[in-house]
């Protein structure tokens, strides 16, 4: 469970994320949605601890995420800052992540085969096409079996093939009771992948409903 309560955050005078709440729930996909600038990578971030608010609280499972001893087992992150280093192998990616969290190294093999990376695991990450990249940022995120799992645009990037695969997985993971939760600046692609939508506008609360209630009419 992701709660966000009366967050805000302000950068000098500019107030980027206004007041804002939320809940993602297990077993449920949150769509969270909003243009560029609306202020989904900041919350995103201060939901993992990478930044703090300057107001409200923050929960990852009921505690704050920057107090967790174990980060990738509890929640796992695909964000656009995290990206592997282009000169490695994204066999050798993973495997440095695993070391460093204590993450088993037989789960490798099992998030490469999962995110469809195996038949490259051993290319170099630069020669990646930006829906591998993606997928191997999923791959990461899923490596501690997490039991949240947190993604900032997963879609960019991703063929048509790419997203029903994305929308596959992340079904599959809420039904196996985790909470997940992904942003997106597309309503389609959104509408197409989440239960529950979170809807952001200049970091303010626009909307919190479900995809059902948006799309049926009266
Ligand atoms: P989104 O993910 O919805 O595109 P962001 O959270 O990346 O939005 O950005 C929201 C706003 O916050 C933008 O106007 C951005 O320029 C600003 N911003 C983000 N990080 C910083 C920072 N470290 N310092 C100053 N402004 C920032
Ligand atoms: P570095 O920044 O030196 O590359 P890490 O990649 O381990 O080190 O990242 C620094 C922090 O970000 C660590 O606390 C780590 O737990 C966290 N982190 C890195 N990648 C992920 C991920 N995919 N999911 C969750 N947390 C991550």
């Amino acid at each position: 469970m992701i709660e966000v309560r009366e967050v805000t955050k302000r950068y000098g005078a500019k107030t980027v994320v206004d007041r804002l709440s939320f809940t993602a729930k297990p077993g449920q996909v949150t769509g969270f949605l909003g243009p560029n600038g609306a202020g989904k990578s900041t919350t995103m971030r201060m939901i993992v601890g990478l930044d703090a608010p300057s107001s409200g609280d923050v929960l990852v499972n009921g505690k704050p995420y920057a107090s967790s001893k174990a980060p990738l087992r509890e929640i796992g992150v695909l964000l656009e800052a995290k990206a592997a280093h282009p000169g490695r192998t994204a066999v050798s990616h993973l495997l440095s992540l695993a070391r460093t969290h204590g993450i088993p190294r037989s789960r490798v093999d099992e998030v490469l085969d999962l995110a469809g990376l195996s038949a490259v695991a051993h290319k170099r990450v630069g020669a990646f096409s930006l829906g591998m990249g993606q997928r191997l940022g999923i791959a990461a995120a899923l490596l501690g079996d997490p039991a949240v799992v947190m993604l900032d645009e997963p879609v960019n990037g991703l063929d048509p093939e790419g997203v029903l695969w994305v929308r596959k997985l992340l079904t599959g993971l809420a039904a196996e009771g985790r909470t997940v939760m992904l942003s997106s600046h597309l309503m389609s692609e959104v509408s197409l992948i989440a239960d529950h939508l979170v809807i952001v506008g200049r970091g303010r609360l626009l909307a919190d409903t479900t995809v059902a209630d948006l799309v049926t009419a009266e």
